[in-house]
C-alpha cells in the first residue's frame, strides 16, 4: 500500500485490555479468585481506526506501543484488520498502554489504566507520518495521547486541507481553545459535552444547547452522541440543530459504541464527501447500534458485509 492510497489516518492510542471477571472486586491487600480472564484490543484511537478499516477504507494508524509482547500483538491486530502500520512506533522506554479491568457479577468494574508508550508518541513520529496525513481525506484524533500531539496532528491536517474529526475523549476541563478551531467535526458524548460546557446534557434538548455552545467556540460542526437516542448534529453554516434518532436496540455491551460511531463517521467522510453530515450521522448511528449488540470492544465492531447495503 502506498501512502497516497491512505484515506483515513488516525493519530491516537492503543491499549491492551486485561479483563478479569470475579464474583466481587477485591479489597486493598486482598487476593481473590476470578472465574474468567480475557485479553482485548482497545484504546480509543485504535478502536476508531479498526472500525473505519472494517467498513472498507484504507486506513493508517499513527501511534506508539512498547517493544513487548502486547506491542507485537497489537501490530498484528492492525495487520489482520488491513490497517497500514508503518507509523506504529515501538519503544523500549515504556510498556504498551494497558487497562487492567476487574468486573464483578453485578457488572461494576474497577479499572487501572497505564497509558505507557502512548504518552511517548511525539513530534518525530508525526513528522514521519506527515506525507500520509497531508494526502489523507480525513484525520481523526482523541485525547488518550499527549494533547499537544493531537493538536499538532490536527493542525498538520488543516494546513493540507484534510478534513478533521476531533473526539475530546477522555474530556479534560481545560481543553486548549485551539482544538475547536482545527476541528471540522467536533464529536463527543453526553458526559464530555457536560464537562466541556459545564451544563447538564442528559436529553436531546440539552444536547442542542450544549452543541450550540461548543459550535460558538469555532469548530465547523458538532456531533453529540446520545446512546440509544442517537445523536445531534449542528453545523456552523446553518443555524439548525438536528436530532438524528436511531432505532434503539437491546444493548448487550456498549463499550466502544462511541468509537464505532466515530470510525464509521470517518469512513463516510472519506468516501461520501457530498452526502450531508446528518445522513452520515444517521448511518454511523446504525453501525454503532450493531456494535452494542455483541460483547467486547473491537470484537463487536461490524464489518461491511455484516451491514445492510443501504448504508453504502
Ligand atoms: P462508550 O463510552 O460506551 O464507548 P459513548 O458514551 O462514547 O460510548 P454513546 O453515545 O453511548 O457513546 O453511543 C454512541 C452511539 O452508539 C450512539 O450515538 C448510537 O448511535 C449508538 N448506540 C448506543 N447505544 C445504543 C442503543 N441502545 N441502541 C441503539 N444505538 C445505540
Amino acid at each position: 500500500m502506498t501512502e497516497e492510497a491512505i484515506d483515513v489516518v488516525v493519530v491516537g492510542s492503543c491499549m491492551t485490555d486485561l479483563v478479569s471477571q470475579a464474583p466481587r472486586l477485591p479489597r486493598a491487600g486482598e487476593t481473590i479468585h476470578g472465574h474468567k480472564f480475557f485479553i482485548g484490543f482497545g484504546g480509543k484511537g485504535a478502536n476508531q481506526c479498526i472500525q473505519a478499516a472494517r467498513l472498507g477504507v484504507k486506513t493508517a494508524m499513527v501511534c506508539k506501543v512498547g517493544k513487548d509482547f502486547f506491542g507485537d500483538n497489537y501490530i498484528q491486530n492492525f495487520k489482520d484488520n488491513g490497517v497500514y502500520t508503518d507509523f506504529v512506533g515501538q519503544t523500549s522506554d515504556a510498556a504498551t498502554g494497558a487497562a487492567s479491568i476487574t468486573v464483578n457479577d453485578a457488572g461494576e468494574n474497577a479499572i487501572v489504566i497505564v497509558a505507557g508508550a502512548n504518552m511517548l508518541l511525539g513530534r518525530e513520529e508525526l513528522q514521519k507520518a506527515l506525507p500520509a496525513i497531508s494526502h489523507a481525506k480525513v484525520l481523526v484524533c482523541q485525547l488518550e495521547i499527549s494533547p499537544q500531539m493531537s493538536l499538532q496532528a490536527l493542525r498538520m491536517a488543516r494546513n493540507s486541507r484534510v478534513k478533521t474529526i476531533f473526539n475530546p475523549a477522555p474530556a479534560i476541563p481545560d481543553l486548549d481553545p485551539d482544538f475547536y478551531k482545527v476541528s471540522d467535526v467536533f464529536c463527543c458524548n453526553e458526559s464530555e459535552a457536560e464537562l466541556l460546557t459545564g451544563s447538564s446534557v442528559t436529553n436531546v434538548e440539552e444536547a442542542h444547547r450544549a452543541g450550540q455552545e461548543l459550535l460558538k467556540r469555532g469548530c465547523g460542526s458538532v456531533i453529540i452522541t446520545l446512546g440509544p437516542q442517537g445523536s445531534v448534529v449542528l453545523k456552523a453554516q446553518e443555524s439548525t440543530s438536528k436530532h438524528i434518532p436511531v432505532t434503539a436496540v437491546t444493548a448487550v455491551d456498549t463499550t466502544g459504541a462511541g468509537d464505532s460511531f466515530i470510525g464509521a463517521l470517518a469512513f463516510y467522510m472519506a468516501n461520501y464527501s457530498t452526502v450531508p453530515l446528518e445522513e452520515m450521522a444517521r448511518r454511523a448511528n446504525q453501525v454503532a447500534a450493531v456494535s452494542v449488540q455483541a460483547v467486547g470492544t473491537q470484537t463487536s465492531f461490524p464489518f461491511r458485509h455484516n451491514l445492510p447495503a443501504e448504508l453504502f
